[in-house]
């Protein structure tokens, strides 16, 4: 099976490789392409998410990208933001998504780490500049009734920041 180089390296992250000249790039770039899609195609969980917003009359803002890690959606007035995580990506604890490939498991293995770094970097720069940070998981997102009181419970006793009544 696996020596179906060919096919397998179009449709795979194949590293393992041929000691070569220039491959390594070549494997890298398209590996980030690959990503790139895969990341993109995510968008299902962030609009179920957003759709939840929507119904709770919530006015919310998109991937602004003026904050650290141009968060999903932005809630200025209750001065919280929400990041709709894959679980593969983004390492959901404990979750069945959250699977790492055998090939390349290295590759993998610092890829996570990156991705987990970076993500608790976003929340630390967030909180320091006074945001309350919201992360939903994938998985989430499929229960859209826990999700829907997980969203209800953060929006309604979580108040709005203060403001001084004007309008
Ligand atoms: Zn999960």
């Amino acid at each position: 099976m696996v020596s179906s180089s060919k096919s397998f390296d179009d449709a795979q992250l194949n590293n393992d490789g041929s000691p070569g000249t220039g491959t390594d790039t070549l494997a890298k770039e398209k590996r980030s392409q690959l990503m790139s899609r895969v990341r993109h195609k995510g968008t299902k969980p962030e609009s179920a998410v957003r759709a939840l917003l929507d119904e709770m009359e919530l006015r919310f803002q998109l991937n602004r990208t003026d904050l650290p890690g141009s968060p999903d959606v932005t809630l200025p007035e209750y001065r919280t933001v929400i990041f709709v995580h894959g679980c593969f990506w983004h390492r959901h604890p404990n979750c069945k998504k959250a699977t790492t490939p055998k090939q390349n498991a290295q590759f993998w293995k610092e890829k996570f780490e990156r991705n987990i770094e970076r993500d608790a970097q976003k929340v630390q720069d967030l909180e320091a500049l006074g945001w309350r940070v919201v992360t939903i998981w994938q998985c989430e997102t499929e229960k859209i009734e826990d999700l829907t009181n997980n969203l209800r419970k953060i929006f309604k006793d979580g108040g709005k920041t203060s403001g001084m009544g004007t309008c």
